[in-house]
C-alpha cells in the first residue's frame, strides 16, 4: 500500500439514541418493524440511519446531521431519514470521497431485530448506492443493562469508511 493511498482512507464513527414511545413507528434502517412502540423524535427517529450518517459526515470532518438538517427545522418534521443518510453520502461524494464500508450496531432489548437485518443491509446498499458486502448491521442486547436493557430506548453506533477518489485504484 503506497503512503499516498494510505492518508486517503478516512475513517468516521457515529452514535445515536432515541427513547421509545407507544404507538410510534419503528422504522430502523428504512424498515418498518412491527412493534407496539417506536423511538420518538422530530423525524423519524431512524437511530440506524442517524448514526450512520454522522459516520459518514465525521469521517470527512463535515459536522453532524443535526448542523445539516437541523430538528428546529419544520421541513425535518417526520423526515424519511433514509433521505438524509442519501444527502450525506452525497454531501462527501461532492468533497471527492467514496464510501468504502459501512458498519454499525444496533442496542435494544425488544424486538428482535435479526430477521429483519437482511432487508435493512439491502436499502442501506440502494441507498447509499454502494454494494451489499459493504454494508455490515449487527443487532444487539445489553442483557437487560440499562436504557437499551429495560425498553426506555434503543442506541446505534456506526462507523464508515471513505477512501479520496483520486487514490482509487
Ligand atoms: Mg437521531
Amino acid at each position: 500500500m503506497t503512503d499516498e493511498l494510505v492518508s486517503a482512507v478516512r475513517f468516521g464513527h457515529g452514535f445515536d439514541a432515541h427513547r421509545f414511545a407507544q404507538g410510534r413507528p419503528f422504522v430502523l434502517g428504512g424498515v418498518r418493524i412491527p412493534y407496539e412502540s417506536g423511538p420518538l423524535g422530530h423525524s423519524d427517529a431512524d437511530v440506524l440511519a442517524h448514526a450512520l450518517s454522522d459516520a459518514i459526515l465525521g469521517a470527512a470532518a463535515l459536522g453532524d446531521l443535526g448542523e445539516h438538517f437541523p430538528d428546529t427545522d419544520p421541513q425535518w418534521k417526520d423526515a424519511d431519514s433514509m433521505r438524509l443518510l442519501e444527502a450525506c453520502a452525497a454531501l462527501v461524494r461532492g468533497q471527492g470521497y467514496e464510501l468504502g464500508n459501512v458498519d454499525a450496531t444496533v442496542v435494544v432489548q425488544a424486538p428482535r431485530l435479526a430477521p429483519h437485518v437482511p432487508a435493512m443491509r439491502m436499502r442501506l446498499a440502494e441507498t447509499l448506492r454502494i454494494e451489499l458486502d459493504a454494508v455490515s448491521v449487527k443487532a444487539k442486547t445489553s442483557e437487560g443493562m440499562g436504557y437499551t436493557g429495560d425498553g426506555t430506548g434503543i442506541a446505534a453506533y456506526a462507523v464508515a469508511s471513505l477512501v479520496r477518489r483520486s487514490a482509487r485504484r
